[in-house]
């Protein structure tokens, strides 16, 4: 099929609302998409029945609010359109109201809530986003209409992740446009802009079939290493393989048909490793777009044989998978505030929205560290293919010495007379801003004309991270702002100097250019004083600070309580992750490793007395040695999970990230070791050969 013809036919897009509704009311519903005003209630009924009428004649029998809960998927109940009236009259009447369309009462009442919804007041109320389309999913058989909703509690508490989002693109909006019109700029809107690029490991199914581990935690608990890992790095940017170039064609033309610009597909570092990547757009519709995608990917890969993993390491000792987050700052009129632009007013104004960044950054880092704490990044993270759990910033060696320069004094003068030529700064095209390669092992890197915070997870929702991002930034701005403010006598482009001088100097030690990845840089970060935070149980606690706490509250992007919510439910995840994990390990070990060491041993007539033969003496005793060990360490784990089971969420969460991590990684080590003893027809599964070699 042709993008032409599939690109957006299950959105209700702009073209399809100017064709079915009235003018007035289009003009109306457009204000609230494009310009964020309140919705006028009295033209939701028109809107609702041309939504209907417009899924129906696309095949839809069911609408829902798909909402994204603070579980870690995204939620739908899928209601009929078959209307009560339909019993009276005996025939199918079909019904859509405003109120169907607006807001709805899914209970839902599983959905984690952190303590926010006691039972008495247990509704949970969904609410119509009208900023991000309306969409079909065509599933099988049945086509359901997408209402993307938020989800809040009786009393207004948000129960959801594109809630606090939303917020916090709304004080960004603020703070940023009060900067602007102190830089005389007076623009609508500005909005952060999102691209996000999905890693995804794309693995035979039969083989997942037959992995407990990848089906209950989505990682290897055991794996020998293969020998070739991703040694030759032949995959990176290879020739994409037929089968798999089948699953990604499909994959696009289902997103297509839902407005999804995905532009960009290739092969990843590690082997059976991918990528893809969509066109930027407004951050909330990218992060519900990153959502669907999510969904969509599994449906799909099955269909052509593989299975999807999306977790941030799947496998030991080769890349794991990330979701590079690109970000910037868009006006309503299209003009990115990160862009370098060409007139001196605009490269000083960069240059002064580079130095809010930092400073954001600077001061609260910790949350970008926090904002990316999942289980799966703790085994990337830091991991040579990933920055550590150090946040700082990569601007590349132009930038950072036109800043150097302007912090040292250097500006007086050349900046008067209105040039950059003396800092190097004229016309530079982007390529050569984006001067070095570096910036690849950063995790927040000034990448031509926007942030890339790299150290986002790929299973994460983009929901926190952006609203984190968004907040910090929205402080800084209006941090930077009360000291332009101060230096302003007269003359703007010295009083945007002189501020970036100040703000410079103070939050320069956040800039490194150097190679993240080396052990150099975690020994100069301490000297430098940035924390490097490398369990996502610790980066967790960083929520519970009162400075940040504040900081949400005087944002209005999560209250006290709704933060703390997030919080126990990130403890409440996990222990219980690591719960799984370590009841799947052992399950594996008692149930298929140490069965099939026995088998071997029985085949090999290793139980008997009589063999004698040296080198099968030396070889049992050796794999005894190894079996012994493991059943040890099997057992220790045993009797730490069940201290595990006595613990709140929170000693649980964190013993689970220490003491049990290292025993299990303690079995894994010598259940590894076995494996390679082992023949492969004894083995219980399948080996990272099988798995990640097999269309080699
Ligand atoms: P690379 O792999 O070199 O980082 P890609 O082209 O794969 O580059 O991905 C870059 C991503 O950044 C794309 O999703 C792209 O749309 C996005 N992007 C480009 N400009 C912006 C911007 N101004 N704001 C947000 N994202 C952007
Ligand atoms: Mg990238």
């Amino acid at each position: 099929m042709k993008l032409t013809e599939i690109f957006g036919i299950n959105v209700f897009n702009r073209q399809v609302m100017k064709e079915k509704l009235p003018r007035n009311i289009y003009e109306k519903l457009l204000e609230t998409i494009e310009n964020g005003a309140v919705l006028d209630i009295s033209i939701a009924e028109t809107v609702a029945q041309a939504m209907k009428d417009w899924a129906i004649e696309k095949g839809a029998t069911h609408y829902t609010h798909w909402f994204q809960p603070l579980s870690r998927g995204t939620a739908e109940k899928h209601d009929s359109f078959l209307s009560p009236e339909s019993l009276k009259y005996g025939n199918a009447i079909l019904k859509f109201t405003k109120n169907q369309l607006i807001q709805a009462e899914p209970d839902a009442s599983s959905f984690p809530s952190g303590g926010m919804r006691s039972t008495f007041e247990a509704r949970g109320y969904t609410v119509w986003d009208p900023t991000s389309p309306v969409f079909i999913i065509e599933n099988g058989s049945s086509n359901t209409l997408c209402i993307p909703s938020i989800f809040t509690s009786y009393n207004g508490d948000s129960l959801d992740k594109k809630t606090p989002l939303m917020r916090s693109i709304k004080a960004l909006d603020i703070s940023t446009r009060k900067l602007l019109s102190l830089l005389g700029e007076n623009t609508i809107q500005v909005y952060p802009t999102l691209g996000a690029e999905q890693e995804y490991f794309l693995i035979y199914k039969d083989y997942y079939s037959l992995r407990p581990d990848l089906r209950l935690t989505g990682r290897t608990l055991i794996g020998k290493e293969s020998p070739r890992g991703q040694k030759l790095e032949d995959h990176y940017f290879g020739t994409i393989r037929p089968d798999v170039l089948n699953f990604m064609v499909e994959l696009e033309n289902e997103a297509y048909k839902i407005g999804i610009p995905i532009t960009t597909r290739h092969n990843e570092v590690a082997p059976a490793q991918f990528e893809l990547a969509p066109i930027f757009e407004h951050v909330n519709v990218a992060n519900d777009k990153n959502k669907i995608l999510m969904e969509i990917m599994p449906r799909i890969a099955r269909k052509h044989g593989f299975e999807i993993l999306l977790h941030e390491k799947p496998f030991k000792a080769i890349n794991g998978s990330g979701k590079h987050n690109n970000w910037s700052l868009m006006t309503k009129e299209g003009k990115n505030l990160f862009s370098i632009g060409e007139s001196y007013d605009e490269q000083l104004q960069f240059l002064l929205f580079i130095t809010i960044v930092l400073k954001g950054v600077h001061k609260r880092g910790e949350l970008l560290r926090a904002a990316v704490a999942t289980l799966g990044n703790d085994f990337r993270l830091g991991a040579n293919e990933a920055p550590p759990g150090i946040i700082s910033v990569f601007l590349g060696s132009t930038i950072t010495d036109i800043l150097d320069k302007i912090s040292s004094g250097d500006h007086q003068g050349s900046m008067t007379e209105k040039k950059f030529v003396s800092l190097g700064l004229d016309h530079l095209p982007f390529v050569q801003l984006d001067n070095t390669d570096r910036n690849r092992t950063s995790p927040f890197a000034f990448t031509g004309n926007k942030f890339e915070f790299r150290a986002v997870g790929s299973s994460q929702s983009l929901a926190f991270p952006n609203a984190f991002i968004n907040t910090i930034i929205a402080e800084a701005m209006d941090e930077v702002r009360a000291i332009l403010n101060k230096n302003m006598n007269g003359d703007l482009p010295i009083a945007i100097l002189d501020t970036i001088k100040e703000v410079y100097n103070d939050v320069r030690k956040i800039v490194f250019n150097g190679n993240n990845y080396s052990a150099d840089w975690i020994i100069e970060a301490e000297k430098r004083e940035l924390p490097n935070i490398s369990t996502a149980y610790d980066a967790l606690q960083i929520l519970t600070k009162k400075q940040h706490i504040s900081l949400f509250e005087k944002y209005n992007v999560l209250t006290d309580r709704e933060l703390e919510a997030r919080y126990s439910i990130d403890m409440d995840h996990l222990s219980s992750l690591q719960e799984i994990e370590a009841n799947t390990l052992l399950y594996m070990i008692d149930n298929g490793i140490i069965p099939a060491v026995l088998r071997y041993f029985k085949e090999c007539g290793m139980f008997d007395d009589k063999m004698k033969i040296d080198v099968i003496v030396s070889l049992r005793d050796e794999l005894a040695d190894l079996l012994s060990k493991m059943k040890i360490a099997t057992d220790e784990l045993r009797i730490m999970l069940s201290e595990f089971q006595g613990m709140t969420n929170r000693e649980a969460a964190q013993f689970g990230s220490y003491d049990m991590r290292d025993k299990m990684e303690e079995v894994r080590q010598y259940s590894d070791a076995l494996e390679g003893h082992i023949p492969e027809d004894i083995w219980p599964y399948p080996t990272y050969i099988d798995i990640l070699h097999s269309a080699h």
